[in-house]
């Protein structure tokens, strides 16, 4: 018999109609033969009013209190849930989060879940009964309920649909499915029928709220295929799957995250260990840094900018001056109003102009760039907080993501149901839930770094910049800008060896047309890549990277963060060194 998980967000549940509706869907799915396990989240807004009843007692409330009320919400809707499925004749039971045995680690309000008992849920479908599974809880080894982060029900809902070996998990909610961007922020946003875990995972961490990240990364270890869809209509919405939409769209969505906060700073010594000990001092305050750039600096200093969520800024600025003496920085700056633009798209990865198509669309509408990182498949820049919304649209419509590819299917994809797994694949899932999975650790000693520094900044550089190089035939792999002292841009990039010359001729072209101070080449450059599940949601990853290097006395040039991927460039005659320190570093958690 085959099983299907439904979760319902709050809005599907924000009141007693909508619940019963919620639960006619389920009662529908169980006729048609299947088993049913429903997740649920707290009712409409209830989550927020919780939060705001907290601080109206407590600025700083216990992590672990927070949890305790936070989980009320929940509960409310598996219980209201259960009776109006009573009320319809069919038979649902309701647990929490404790009564399923999802163990977590005890993390308050962003726990990770550790393991999830299956018995007593199979007994319930088993005997007949719909399971009401309360989302975005757990329980840790001490038995206080733990939470797992704002919008964790989507993780709940795909985790157990991985340990009970779902044929589907249904996610429903206030829109129809995937759009290419936010369609409350663009009204030109399109629906996709598909779309990669991948993307999916970048676009969810870039600010697209409709999925929680972690929920994602889940679905693509353990292969669950998600389908999310409207809880108000009856039409298929979008698959989350491996395949993207088009294997010939270079981007295939688009992303915003408005409150950002940037910290440059300037004038680190250029040696091992900086970065180390600069990401260790936020890390121990558990702040998620998220795009972060250094460039090569001169006179073997360095500048060093990266991004925090805006309501964590004081802290971290905190945090960087508690390291000043190891830092020895010249000065730190920040700019609290600013967003991050970001496109996403698997084909990024085997097209070239993706980048230079970018920096042209934003510099014709005058547009200024403070910061770009990129990765395999994705190009994040740093704008002004006024400027985002334009920006949002000028790249929306400039990769043409209104209009359907030509290879898109023409209806969802029907994902084949994997074949059986043995009970032992099964245990040892379970063991390993939300551990940190690293893939690959790769050296790439082709790649040379060409470098613009202090380039007076306005819009249109990194387009300018991009487009003569492109115009050589010459593919860009990572690309990284920054601001710095009055505001001059340092722009890096890096080329293959064999380019480098010629790329260093154009540089130096457009470099002295742009004004720039000076242009550097480093033509041997060794790039190292860890990728791999959890980068984000395990903060360690960057942290124990720049150790391991700086431990083995190698500086780090250059770097650039994705979800799925950390890659920095060190020194070329480094790389050998570099790649058997990271192995031994990541050893415990690499798979082969
Ligand atoms: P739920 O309460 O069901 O979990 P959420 O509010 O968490 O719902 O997620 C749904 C919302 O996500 C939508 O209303 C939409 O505004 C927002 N969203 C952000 N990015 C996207 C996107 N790319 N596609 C669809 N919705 C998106
Ligand atoms: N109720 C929780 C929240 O609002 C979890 C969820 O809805 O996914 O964040
Ligand atoms: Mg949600």
């Amino acid at each position: 018999m085959s099983l299907i998980v439904q979760k319902f967000g709050g809005t599907s549940v924000a009141d007693c109609d909508k619940i019963v509706a919620a639960a006619r869907k389920a009662i529908r799915a169980q006729k048609e033969g299947h088993q049913v396990v429903m997740v649920v989240s707290a009712m409409g807004k209830n989550t927020d009013v919780l939060v705001d009843l907290a601080a109206q007692i407590n600025e700083r409330p216990p992590a672990r209190e927070m949890d305790m009320l936070l989980s009320t919400g929940e509960q409310v809707s598996v219980a209201l849930m259960a009776m109006a499925i009573h009320s319809l004749g069919a038979k649902a039971v309701s647990l929490t989060g404790a009564q399923i045995g999802i163990r977590t680690d005890s993390t308050h309000t962003k726990a990770r879940i550790i393991s999830i008992e299956t018995e007593r849920v199979k007994e319930l479908l088993a005997a007949g009964n719909i399971v009401i599974a309360a989302g975005f809880q757990g329980i840790d080894e001490n038995l206080n309920i733990t939470t797992l982060g704002r919008g964790g029900s989507d993780t709940t809902a795909v985790a157990l649909a991985a340990v009970l070996d779902a044929d589907a998990c249904e996610i429903y909610t206030d829109v129809d499915g995937v759009y290419t961007t936010d369609p409350r922020l663009l009204a030109e946003a399109r629906r996709v029928l598909q779309i990669s875990y991948d993307e999916m995972l970048e676009l969810a961490s870039l600010g697209a709220g409709v999925m929680h990240s972690r929920s994602v990364e889940f679905a693509k270890k353990f292969g669950v295929p998600i389908h999310v869809r409207s809880s108000f209509t009856d039409i298929t919405g979008t698959m989350i799957v491996d395949q993207p939409e088009s294997l010939t769209r270079p981007v295939s969505g688009a992303a915003m995250t408005k409150n950002e906060a940037r910290i440059t700073i300037e004038g680190v010594p250029d040696v091992p260990g900086i970065s180390h000990e600069l990401f260790h001092s936020i890390a121990t305050k558990a702040i998620s840094v998220d795009m972060v750039v250094q460039n090569i600096g001169a006179d073997g200093r360095a500048n060093i900018s990266f991004t925090v969520p805006r309501e964590e800024l004081d802290q971290t600025l905190e945090a960087v001056r508690n390291a000043a003496n190891i830092l020895q920085y010249a000065s730190v700056a920040h700019d609290e109003q600013v967003s991050k633009i970001s496109v996403v798209g698997l084909g990024m990865a085997e097209q070239s102009g993706v980048a230079d198509k970018m920096f042209r669309v934003l510099a014709d509408a005058n547009i200024n760039i403070q910061m770009i990182t990129t990765s395999e498949i994705k190009i994040s820049v740093l704008v002004s907080r006024e400027d985002a919304q334009r920006a949002l649209a000028a790249v929306h419509s400039g990769f043409q993501l209104d209009v359907t590819p030509s290879d898109a299917p023409e209806s969802v994809a029907a994902v084949p149901r994997e074949c059986e797994r043995d009970a032992a694949e099964v245990v040892s899932r379970l063991r390993t839930m939300e551990d940190l999975t690293i893939d690959s650790i790769v050296l790439d000693d082709s790649q040379s770094v060409i470098a613009l520094r202090r380039i007076p900044d306005h819009p249109g550089i990194a387009a300018r910049v991009f487009e003569a190089i492109a115009a050589e035939g010459i593919l860009v792999d990572m690309i990284v800008q920054n601001v710095g002292r009055g505001d001059a841009a340092n722009l890096s990039l890096t080329v293959p060896k064999e380019d480098c010359e010629q790329a260093l001729v154009v540089a130096k072209k457009i470099g002295a047309e742009l004004g720039a101070e000076e242009i550097l080449c480093k033509a041997d450059a060794a790039k190292l890549s860890v990728s791999g599940i959890g980068l984000r949601s395990h903060t360690g990853v960057g942290i124990r990277m720049f150790r391991a290097l700086s431990d083995s006395g190698i500086n780090v040039e250059l770097i650039n963060t994705s979800e799925v991927m950390v890659n920095v460039i060190v020194e070329g005659k480094q790389g050998q060194a570099g790649l058997a320190a990271l192995n031994k570093a990541f050893a415990d958690v690499l798979v082969s």
